[in-house]
C-alpha cells in the first residue's frame, strides 16, 4: 500500500503574517501522519514556508516555474530559483493557470521538464471542464492531456512526478466528483500513462485527485483503490481543515 500525498494549494492567498499563523498552527497537527505533506504557497511566503517547516515532516512547494534559467521574462520564476531556497515541490498547469493565463499542454511539458531538470518534483495537474465530461469527451481530453503534456518525460523522470487529477467543474465549486467518478478517471488516466511507461511504472506513479476534497469527504475518497492522495485548495487554507484531511488515512 502506498501512503498518501496531500498536497495544499494556497493560490493567491496568506500574506507572510497568515502564512506563519496558518504553518505554525499546522505543525503540531500533522506532526504523526505517515502522509507526505505539502504546502504550495505564494512564491512571497516560500522563504518563510521553507524556514518554519525545517526539521518538520511539511514540505514547501511553488505554484508555478518557468522553463528557461534566467532572461527577459518578466513574471516568471525559474525553477533554480526555487531549488535555491529549498523548494522541493512545484505546481504545474492547474486548470486556473490553463483558463486565465494561457497555459497549454506544450508549456506544461516544458515546464515539467524544466522542474525536474532542476531536482523539483512536479505536480502536474489535468481534468476536464464539465461541457467535455457532459459531452462524453472527457477520456479524449485526458488522454490527450497525458500524451501531449508528458510527450519527451522518460519513465526515469516519471518517478519524480506527481499527478494530479482535478476535474475543473470541481475545483472551488463545492461540488466534489463522488469517490467513484474520482476513482475511474484516475484508473483511466493510468491506464493511458500505463500504454507509454507500462503497468509496473503506471502503478507505482501517484495520482492524486483534486476539486472541493475537504474534511467530510476525504476519507471516502482517499480509501479509494486508485487515489494516491490529494491536491487541495479552499480547505488548505484552515489548520484544522487540512489537517483533518492529512488525518483521515492512517
Ligand atoms: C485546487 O486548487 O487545486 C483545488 C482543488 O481547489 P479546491 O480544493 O478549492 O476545489
Amino acid at each position: 500500500m502506498k501512503n498518501k500525498i496531500i498536497a495544499g494549494n494556497w493560490k493567491m492567498n496568506k500574506n507572510r503574517v497568515e502564512a506563519e499563523q496558518l504553518i505554525t498552527e499546522l505543525i503540531p497537527l500533522v506532526a504523526d501522519s505517515k502522509n507526505t505533506v505539502i504546502i504550495c504557497v505564494p512564491y512571497t511566503d516560500l522563504c518563510k514556508a521553507v524556514k518554519l517547516t525545517k526539521g518538520t515532516n511539511i514540505h514547501v512547494g511553488a505554484q508555478n516555474c518557468h522553463w528557461k534559467e534566467s532572461g527577459a521574462y518578466t513574471g516568471e520564476i525559474a525553477p533554480s530559483m526555487l531549488t535555491e531556497i529549498g523548494v522541493e515541490y512545484v505546481v504545474i498547469g492547474h486548470s486556473e493557470r490553463r483558463t486565465y493565463f494561457g497555459e497549454t499542454d506544450a508549456t506544461v511539458l516544458l515546464r515539467t521538464k524544466a522542474a525536474l531538470a532542476a531536482g523539483l518534483k512536479p505536480i502536474v495537474c489535468i481534468g476536464e471542464t464539465l461541457e467535455e465530461r457532459n459531452s462524453g469527451n472527457m477520456e479524449n481530453v485526458l488522454r490527450r492531456q497525458v500524451v501531449e503534456g508528458f510527450k519527451d518525460i522518460t519513465e526515469a523522470e516519471l518517478n519524480n512526478v506527481i499527478v494530479a487529477y482535478e476535474p475543473v467543474w470541481a475545483i472551488g465549486t463545492g461540488v466534489t466528483a463522488t469517490d467513484e467518478q474520482a476513482n475511474d478517471a484516475i484508473k483511466f488516466v493510468r491506464s493511458v500513462f500505463a500504454e507509454k511507461y507500462g503497468k509496473k511504472a503506471a502503478s507505482a506513479l501517484y495520482i492524486q485527485y483534486g476539486g472541493s476534497m475537504n474534511d467530510a469527504n476525504a476519507k471516502g475518497l482517499l480509501a479509494m483503490s486508485d487515489i494516491d492522495g490529494g491536491l487541495i485548495g479552499g480547505a488548505s487554507l484552515v489548520a484544522t481543515k487540512f489537517s483533518a484531511i492529512v488525518n483521515s488515512h492512517k
